[in-house]
């Protein structure tokens, strides 16, 4: 089957229509932002479900999804309503006062899931960094003042503050800022041992563990069922919490809502955002009433958090998420993309393997392009598909969920002309 592209295919009007002018180009990033990034020579000048257009008019297929954000494609008419007509009545207003969309969306997010309470913010390292800070508060409101350590995982990732980065288990991401925040260790993921010889020796002193349901920026990792049961285990035996960082896995990527449903066991505290808002900044964390006791008046607060614009888009997407065959078709669709990436990787010898869940893959390459990840993703755009990289070794791919079959073909077919373009120079 042929892509859905040409019949999206934006004229040229609307898309120097939509570009700023034509003095900015990609070197003016360089003159006015700061030096952190660096984006692609490209510059989007309109996307919609999962292609994108660039200011010259070349077409993507988007198996990134703006960093597995946007679940239901680009510009999804059903969004672009509802998010038009909550514009027209108030944008903003502030926690001094409360708003049907946000109560609307906890109420929904608490039918779905395990929580009884919800926190409203607008990234994820900003609901890891109240998840984080509610569980050292709930430890010293409920138990002695050294129970403040939080165990975290090597090659984790919950965020760029200087707490969250503190956790996450990337050192190459939190040194070189000064004094890091105490009271956090790092163990190996997946190893059973490792975590119960901890809690043997200190287990009264944990507060918290947190993870990942599977490794995102880290290179794809799913936990294992055993090792999240494990954890579970020892928190309730050590009073610590469990925190599980569903930023990246959430809102319908691994076939369910969230991953946890598949493991067997409910975490205290939830974080959510990439996907929640499906494209617009939200972020969310979900705990218990009996946790939440510890966010009294005053204790936390976000100026943006709640927003009415980003909760009225969020109650959209789960409406869509979950009250369609969506989730059930994400399976079939990731069996196929399995199938077919494996048989590229075997007949290219590119991927020695393919992990992940549902629409969220992590393909690590073979030896033969050991360290190439990067030169696979440019040769991919080259060829007018967008993929991620998780590392110098895994390409990782997270397309909209609602992507179709035909596109998914398309993509493969982008993907292996792009190999074979890159076999040849
Ligand atoms: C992206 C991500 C974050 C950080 O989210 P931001 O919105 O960039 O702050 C935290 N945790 C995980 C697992 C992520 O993938």
């Amino acid at each position: 089957m042929r892509s859905s592209s040409p019949n999206h295919q934006p004229t040229s009007t609307q898309i120097h229509a939509s570009s700023r002018g034509s003095s900015i180009t990609r070197e003016t990033h360089d003159e006015v932002m700061t030096p952190n990034y660096a984006p692609m020579k490209m510059i989007p000048a309109r996307a919609r479900g999962s292609w994108l257009w660039d200011t010259q008019g070349k077409d993507y297929l988007d198996f990134a999804a703006g960093i597995a954000v946007s679940v239901l494609g680009h510009s999804h008419p059903d969004l672009v309503a509802v998010l038009n007509e909550q514009a027209q009545k108030f944008w903003h207003v502030s926690n001094l006062m409360t708003n049907e969309p946000a109560i609307e969306l906890a109420q929904r997010l608490c039918e779905l899931t395990f929580a009884e309470k919800v926190f409203f913010a607008n990234s994820g390292a900003e609901v890891n960094e109240a998840a984080l800070k509610l569980a050292r508060r709930y430890a010293f409101d409920n138990f002695d003042e050294k129970k403040t350590e939080i165990v975290a995982f090597n090659n984790g990732f919950h965020g760029r503050t200087f707490f969250t980065v503190s956790v996450g288990g990337q050192p190459k991401y939190s040194d070189g800022f000064g004094p890091k925040p105490a009271g956090i260790t790092h163990l190996p993921f997946n190893d059973v041992d490792a975590l119960r010889g901890f809690f043997a020796e200190k287990g009264d002193q944990v507060c918290c563990v947190m993870l990942e349901p599977i490794q995102g920026e880290g290179g794809v990792n799913p936990a294992s069922r055993e090792f999240v049961q494990v954890i579970r285990e020892c928190c309730n035996q050590h009073d610590a919490l469990m925190i599980l960082d569903e930023v990246q896995t959430g809102v319908g990527r691994s076939g369910k809502l969230y991953v946890y449903e598949k493991l067997g066991i409910a975490p205290d505290i939830l974080t959510t955002a990439k996907g929640l808002g499906g494209g617009f900044p939200i972020a969310a964390m979900l705990t218990t009433d009996k946790i939440a006791k510890s966010l009294g008046v005053g204790v936390h607060g976000s100026t943006f958090g709640g927003n009415p614009m980003a909760c009225t888009v969020a109650n959209k997407v789960l409406e869509l998420v979950t009250e369609s065959d969506l989730l059930e078709e994400v399976d079939r669709k990731s069996e196929f993309l399995v199938k077919e990436l494996t048989a590229l990787g075997t007949r290219k010898d590119l991927f020695s393997g393919v992990r992940g869940e549902g629409l969220l893959l992590g393909c690590e390459l073979s030896d033969k392009w050991k360290d190439r990840s990067r030169d696979v993703l440019t040769a991919c755009m080259e060829e007018g598909l967008m993929v991620l990289v998780a590392g110098q070794n895994v390409i990782r791919l997270a397309p909209p969920i609602n992507i179709s079959h035909g596109d998914i073909e398309e993509g493969l077919a982008r993907m292996e002309r792009a190999i074979e373009k890159l076999e040849a120079t």
